[in-house]
């Protein structure tokens, strides 16, 4: 099979692009690498990479041509980057899909479009199900910016499915880490960790007790995989994620421990580190039940198992996340 991954170079991006090499596909990865890294991907054979925009209708529209599946991973994210660049983020989110989705539907290729387990909004919820209620935080927020363009982009894939039947799935990922993943646009595990194998301050925002489960890349890729080869589902959205839940405040200690590090956890109040008026969402867990059904999705690695490569990964290359 050829697939194209927009946002291949980037961190989930590459471990799928890995992934489809080993099975023997041929990828194309079309990545402008404004977050990812061409190193990602340079020592994967069988990976043709173009840096570029989806912005760039008629780049999209030759890789697309050339593909059986398009996986549309390309988006900008990352907390920290999203309340600093607002403007990129809505244009690259909203237009990009669309030009991506424009494409597919032009040459009938099937795509899988990553959303994200941020369009539930600040929702209190004990688990998020794909179909439940979502509540979003006011537009003066940039924060929300991300979860809108990401849910314009499902409304979006739905509505090429229903009026025009491009096939083809969502998958709202929570939380995904693993290595690879940087801590400069926001992601709080490669920031802890980096932390503390230098011995500087990890910085716990708000009180702590808010919650996350974080679910293994190497478990994450295949789901997605599976969900492009069932060309029998469409128009569907599936949350893709670990139930294994922890607070933001016992992750710093476990990455203390796990690490050996000395360093203090520290309390930092939300407007220092996001500006004023910052929200979060309190606790974040999916319910799995819709894509164990599907594909009998089960995650696999346990949050210590994941703390330790990525350990391994920041111990072997310590300058891998400048
Ligand atoms: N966080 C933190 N310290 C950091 C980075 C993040 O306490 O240096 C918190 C953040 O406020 C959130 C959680 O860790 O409550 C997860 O943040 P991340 O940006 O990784 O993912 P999110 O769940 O916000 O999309």
């Amino acid at each position: 099979m050829k697939a194209l991954v927009t946002g291949g170079a980037g961190f989930i991006g590459s471990h799928l692009c890995e992934a489809l090499v080993r099975r023997g596909d041929t990828v194309f990865v079309l990545d402008d690498l404004s977050t990812g890294r061409f190193e990602n991907i340079e020592r994967l054979e069988g990976v043709t990479c173009v840096v570029d925009s989806t912005l760039n209708q008629e780049i999209v529209r030759d890789l697309v041509r050339e593909v059986d599946v398009v996986f549309h991973l390309a988006a900008t994210l990352g907390v920290q980057l999203v309340v600093d660049e607002p403007i990129r983020t809505i244009v690259n989110n909203i237009r990009g899909t669309e030009t991506v989705l424009e494409e597919a539907c032009r040459y009938r290729r099937r795509l899988l479009l990553a959303s994200t387990s941020e369009v539930y909004g600040k929702s209190d919820r004990e688990v998020f199900r794909e179909d439940d209620d979502r509540i979003m935080g006011s537009t003066h927020l940039s924060r929300w910016s991300y979860a809108e363009s990401k849910a314009i982009d499902e409304f979006l894939a739905l509505a090429y499915w229903r009026s025009k039947r491009l096939s083809g799935v969502t998958v709202r990922l929570f939380n995904t880490v693993g290595p690879r993943q940087t801590g400069r646009y926001g992601m709080v595990i490669p920031r802890f960790v980096r932390a503390a194998l230098r011995g500087e301050p990890i910085t716990v925002y708000g009180d702590g007790k808010q919650s996350r489960c974080f679910a293994y890349v190497g478990d994450v890729v295949p789901a997605l995989v599976a969900l492009m080869d069932r060309k029998d589902i469409n128009g569907e959205i599936f949350n893709v994620g670990s139930t294994q839940r922890i607070t933001i405040g016992e992750l710093a200690e476990q990455v203390t421990k796990q690490t050996g590090s000395r360093s203090p956890i520290v309390s930092v109040p939300y407007d220092e580190a996001y500006g004023p008026g910052y929200e979060d969402m309190r606790h974040r867990a999916p319910c799995l039940d819709k894509i164990r059904a599907a594909i009998g999705y089960e995650p696999k690695t346990t949050l210590t198992e994941i703390l330790d490569a990525v350990i391994a990964e920041m111990r072997r290359d310590p300058l891998l996340d400048q």
